[in-house]
């Protein structure tokens, strides 16, 4: 027979914008590198199979960052480990067969994680089913820093940490160092491989050809102080004495409409361009001088690359709080929460320090890992068993379970 294509499952769920982008990047990267070899369906198990509160993740999750004592709650309260074992166990328990009538649907020979709680219950499955270890399973750790615990699953194939503070985490929580490997955060290609002339990514993009640009963002939804800092700029960034601005604006509000809506109806005195959520953020990013964002892990790597000094002015409690020091001890950048400063600091890049700027563009590159992701799929590769053919996972052979498909 022909050879066949190994299925590779990615299990994500929608919960602000880096799982989804982390694993649409690794998606990528099979199919740059390996082309058909690989099938790869990225999914949101939980969305789609789970009851409540899988499914509900992306809701509740939206909601708890609304209330941020909320999150705080939840994200230390279930960090002892017997808290969310059992949890989760009795989530395993009740999901069960919807959980292997996803897993059954795409018949993995791979199964990668991107998300801190899809680590137990998928693995809970495997092992009822027997399919363990015949179905490797990854984890992909997003976080850069503080992440939650119940990432490190001792039963995994491989643990990918994206910086060896996290690799240490992994060691304490009892995995083994054959388990780790640090490699960096993955990055959709898109980013990492394109060659990007910023004269021409302005032509295209609508910007002004000369003046530097700031960009600001706060994650997938447009959370932080992004309104507050944007008027902040348009203050800063215009130059009253000699009555011209100093620099631009490119505000990209995600998937938040009212502060998209909002900052439209707003006068300038420089140039700025508000957006809403965009597919193209390596653009952007190549567009840009520097970028004022919350610390999102997605976000800090995606600048990194592009060299873009950061500064964080806002950080989601618990697991972004360690991207803070990751950047700033670095020198890839700066904290500062108040708007007003933020954008004074944005000024000063733009006129009077402009070797500071540069110095910390450096620094931003040096960090960037902008191969993690290619890495990442190549240490999967070599994991597989050759040839894939002769090697085919039974699925059909095993369930005690009664589900449908
Ligand atoms: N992003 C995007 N379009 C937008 C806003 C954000 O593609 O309009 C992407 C961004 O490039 C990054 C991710 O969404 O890859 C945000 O991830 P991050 O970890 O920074 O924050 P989160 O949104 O997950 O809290």
């Amino acid at each position: 027979g022909g050879k066949a294509a190994r299925n590779v499952l990615i299990l994500m769920s929608d919960t602000g914008g880096g799982h989804r982008a982390s694993a649409e990047a690794l998606r990528d990267a099979f199919r740059l590198d390996f082309g058909d070899a690989y099938q790869v369906f990225v999914r949101d198990l939980g969305k789609e199979y789970g009851g409540w509160p899988l499914n509900d993740m992306e809701r509740s999750y939206k909601f708890m960052l609304r209330h941020v004592r909320l999150w705080k709650v939840a994200f230390h309260g279930t960090s002892p480990r017997w808290v969310h074992g059992m949890y989760l166990a009795a989530l395993a328990y009740l999901y069960a067969n919807e959980v292997v009538a996803g897993i059954m649907k795409y018949k993995p020979d791979v199964i990668i994680s991107v998300h801190p709680l899809m680590q137990h219950i998928p693995l809970w499955v495997l092992k009822w089913q027997s399919l363990q270890p015949k179905v490797p399973f990854f984890t992909v750790i997003t976080d850069l820093n503080t992440c939650h615990p119940t990432w490190f699953h001792h039963g995994v194939t491989r643990c990918y940490c994206p910086s060896a503070e996290v690799a240490k985490r992994a060691l304490t929580r009892g995995l083994d160092p054959s388990q780790i490997r640090v490699y960096g955060l993955p990055i959709r290609p898109s980013f990492c491989r394109a060659v990007l002339d910023k004269d021409e990514l302005r032509k295209e993009l609508g910007l002004h050809p000369e003046l530097p640009a700031v960009l600001l963002m706060g994650g997938g939804e447009g959370m932080g102080p992004v309104e507050e800092t944007a008027k902040a700029l348009g203050h800063e960034l215009y130059d009253h004495r000699r009555r011209r601005p100093a620099g631009q604006v490119v505000v990209i509000c995600g998937r938040n409409q009212a502060l998209r809506s909002t900052l439209l109806s707003l006068p300038w005195k420089v140039p700025v361009k508000v957006m809403g959520f965009e597919k193209q953020m390596e653009k952007w990013m190549g567009s840009c001088d520097c970028i004022i964002t919350k610390a999102g892990p997605g976000t800090i790597a995606e600048a990194l690359i592009r060299g873009l000094p950061i500064i964080l002015n806002d950080f989601i409690p618990g697991q972004e709080v360690g991207n803070v020091p990751y950047v700033v001890d670095n020198g890839a950048g700066m904290f500062c929460q108040d708007p007003r400063e933020a954008a004074r600091q944005v000024a000063r890049w733009f006129t009077t320090e402009t070797d500071e700027l540069t110095r910390y563009s450096g620094n931003a590159l040096k960090l960037a890992q902008p191969e993690a992701v290619f890495d990442i799929v190549r240490d999967i590769h070599k994991l597989q068993p050759q040839p894939a053919a002769l090697t085919r996972i039974p699925y059909s052979l095993t369930s005690p379970f009664s589900y449908h498909i």
